[in-house]
């Protein structure tokens, strides 16, 4: 007994002092990083108190419970997750209702039975006087040992697939197997206590048989003839040590951690932008307090290193996001924690310097994003950790180059921008304003790579005619299109992109413009996310849509086989995967064939994420591997609504002399119009 209270308690009460010593050094580093605070708390009102709520409580039983993200991945992996996050919250919820309905604890605050709560069985089985248990008393027993059986099969699985199966991508640290150890540890011990608990106090099997478990241990271990009433005060003490420093350990240990995280992630994940934006004064860490949280969370699962398609061809684990996330976390740690408070950021402060290639060696595919089980968006934290490597200055300086060329010619060729309509001359019957109108209800915004590259001026060139022809009324910003900003955001330099962003925008207000299409789903993406303005945004494909259900545009048959890539920033950043799909079905004759990786899983072109500036040698063994993939469907071409994909497919297929038609929708609808 210390100070009244056993010292199984005592233990778990210091265990609770370090984990909360371990939270307030890890908010000490979230505060360090960029936030306002009145813009937070408004952001957590309004998504507390809004329908969102709903989707967060969906989510978390979905995801967070049933782990539905992993069932599709690794159903072993998926069965050892959902028997840990069914068993851990059942034995302790089971564990503190338990408490409140004992006698022994009815004088306690809440406070004290909480730490009473995992060792209410000690005074249970140390009381207990009836031949027999109530209802409520077997069902909560029945509970401790189903809950409990739950969580070590899913620790047994969890040693098998790190120690035996090996199907772990990143090396396990000491950390990490003192985590497991203390999770399953705990749990054993708990077993064993109960069962010296049974034979201390030889509760008859009538009592004992709901602690299904334990009784059975405690028929084979009785024969032995322990000094069962000796072992049994240390024995719930031990296992008072181990939970201690399981709690203790959370906030210290990644794999524990994001058990605080993960829900605070999917939380954040709903509130509005404007939540996150940066006060007035400049912070330590250039990182929101979203981004940070967001870091914290990531366990080193390899769930997003199985499939990304830059590892697939690298197999460097450091480029990866969960190798990114692991390498800038522990810089921050040590520059902004107490390492950096200790010994003095001078000692601390510099990234190495070979971090600074890593977070460019990504096209931002988002493949990763819809399995990561920590629900990060993965491809938000990477370029946000872009940002980070910008402002420590480590990172790659062609892209100084790119920010240079954009602020003086505003395209990202460094082509007279006045030159970016030139595609229109090639087309016969050319109106006299040349699309370019004082005023029209729609704009279209063509975009750098349409503009300047001649294997991608056939989309514009298609686009127009399909609008033309559809009788809307329509203009071009012509030389007054500036670049939308989306590599610059990319690269991590995004208040570099504001002059952009708000020149286009003031652009096209200026026509008087009611909605905006785009063929390009990075302009799109950008316009959708940036664009405050009441105007409606259109991709090409749903506008072609829209057009074909007007009974606007209509087709002539064409018997021919065609699959179709869906562009990364089109699909899984914006949802959009039906509307190219309906337009290839509403052609008489096409037969649509999928690649093995559709939709939410098809594989990057390489033509994203800035890589192939850095890297076009990797940037052209992903369009390789996609020409591969996109061959095996046996299809007569390839369709997709992007120009980058177009320019990254074709040119490898050139340089490779592989014989394959790629076409943008936009010209393969044109192609096939009635009339066309
Ligand atoms: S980023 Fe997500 S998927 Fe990748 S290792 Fe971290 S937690 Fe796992
Ligand atoms: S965004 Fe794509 S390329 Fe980048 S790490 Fe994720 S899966 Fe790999």
């Amino acid at each position: 007994m210390v100070n009244g209270h056993p010292l199984f308690v005592t233990i778990f009460i210091l265990g609770a002092i370090v984990f909360f010593t371990g939270l307030i050094l890890r908010l000490f580093i979230y505060w360090r990083g960029q936030w306002d605070l009145w813009a937070f708390l408004k952001g957590v009102f309004l998504t507390l108190f809004s329908v969102k709520i709903l989707n967060i409580i969906k989510v978390f039983f979905l995801d967070g419970i049933l782990q539905r993200r992993l069932f599709g991945q690794d159903q072993l992996r998926w069965l050892m997750k959902v028997l840990i996050m069914i068993g851990y919250p059942g034995i302790l919820i089971a564990g503190h209702l338990k408490v409140e309905t004992m006698d022994q604890f009815a004088r306690f605050p809440h406070v004290i039975k909480f730490f009473y709560a995992p060792f209410c069985d000690f005074y249970f089985f140390r009381d207990v006087s009836s031949p027999s248990l109530g209802l409520i008393d077997a069902l909560f027993a029945i509970s401790f040992d189903l809950f409990g059986a739950m969580i070590l099969m899913g620790e047994l699985i969890a040693i098998y697939r790190r120690f035996v199966a090996k199907a772990v991508i990143f090396k396990t640290s000491v950390g990490d197997i003192v985590a497991v150890n203390l999770l399953g540890g705990w749990f054993i011990l708990r077993f064993f206590c109960e069962t010296t608990s049974i034979l201390t106090y030889s509760l008859p099997d009538s009592v004992a048989q709901y602690w299904f478990l334990s009784f059975t241990l405690s028929k084979i271990v009785s024969p032995l003839g322990l000094p069962w009433a000796s072992l049994n005060y240390p024995l719930w003490s031990l296992s008072g040590f181990f939970l201690a420093t399981l709690v203790g350990f959370i906030p210290y240990n990644k794999k524990l951690w994001h058990i605080i995280t993960i829900p605070v992630v999917m939380f954040i994940n709903l509130m509005p932008k404007e939540a996150f934006k940066p006060g007035a004064k400049k912070t330590p860490i250039p990182l929101s307090i979203k981004e940070l949280i967001a870091l914290d969370s990531c366990v080193k699962c390899g769930s997003c290193v199985d499939v990304c398609p830059v590892y697939e061809q690298t197999q460097q684990l450091e480029t990866t996001m969960g190798g990114i996330f692991t390498n800038i976390k522990s810089f921050i740690r040590n520059a902004y924690g107490l390492p950096g408070i200790f010994y003095g950021f001078t000692k601390t402060k510099d990234v190495p310097k070979e971090y600074s290639e890593h977070p460019y060696l990504c096209t931002l595919c988002g493949r990763c994003t819809i399995v990561c089980p920590a629900f990060i968006d993965t491809k938000e934290l990477r370029i946000a950790a872009r940002g980070f490597m910008v402002e420590k200055g480590k990172y790659p300086h062609i892209i100084d180059q790119l920010a240079e060329t954009l602020n003086k010619f505003y395209n990202i060729l460094g082509e007279p921008n006045e030159d970016r309509p030139m595609w229109v001359q090639a087309l016969e019957d050319l109106p006299e304003h040349m699309f370019q109108r004082e005023r029209a209800k729609t704009v279209y915004f063509v975009g750098c790579v349409a503009s300047y590259f001649p294997m991608t001026k056939r989309i514009p060139q298609s686009f127009v005619q399909i609008l033309n022809k559809a009788g809307v009324d329509f203009t071009i910003l012509g030389g007054e299109e500036w670049c939308c900003g989306f590599p610059l955001i990319a690269a991590g330099m995004e208040k570099k992109a504001e002059a952009l962003i708000q020149h286009n925008l003031e652009k096209v207000k200026e026509k008087g413009a009611e909605r905006i299409i785009f063929a390009c789903p990075s302009c799109y993406h950008i316009w959708m996310e940036q664009c405050k303005a009441d105007i409606e945004i259109f991709h090409s494909t749903q506008f072609i849509k829209k057009l074909i259900d007007e009974g606007k545009v209509s087709f002539k048959e064409r018997k021919m086989k065609v699959t179709y890539h869906d562009p990364c920033d089109l699909g899984r950043t914006s949802g959009i995967y039906e509307a190219p799909r309906e337009i290839l079905k509403a052609i008489p004759g096409v037969e649509l064939v999928e690649m093995e990786g559709n939709k939410e899983q098809c594989k990057c072109c390489g033509g994203g994420g800035d890589l192939e500036m850095l890297r076009p040698d990797l940037s052209a063994a992903l369009a390789q591997a996609k020409i591969e993939e996109i061959k095996a469907t046996g299809a007569d071409m390839v369709v997709t609504a992007c120009q980058q994909c177009i320019r990254t497919i074709l040119t490898t297929a050139r340089r490779k002399k592989i014989p394959i038609t790629v076409m943008d929708i936009t010209e393969f609808v044109l192609k096939n119009m009635d009339g066309g």
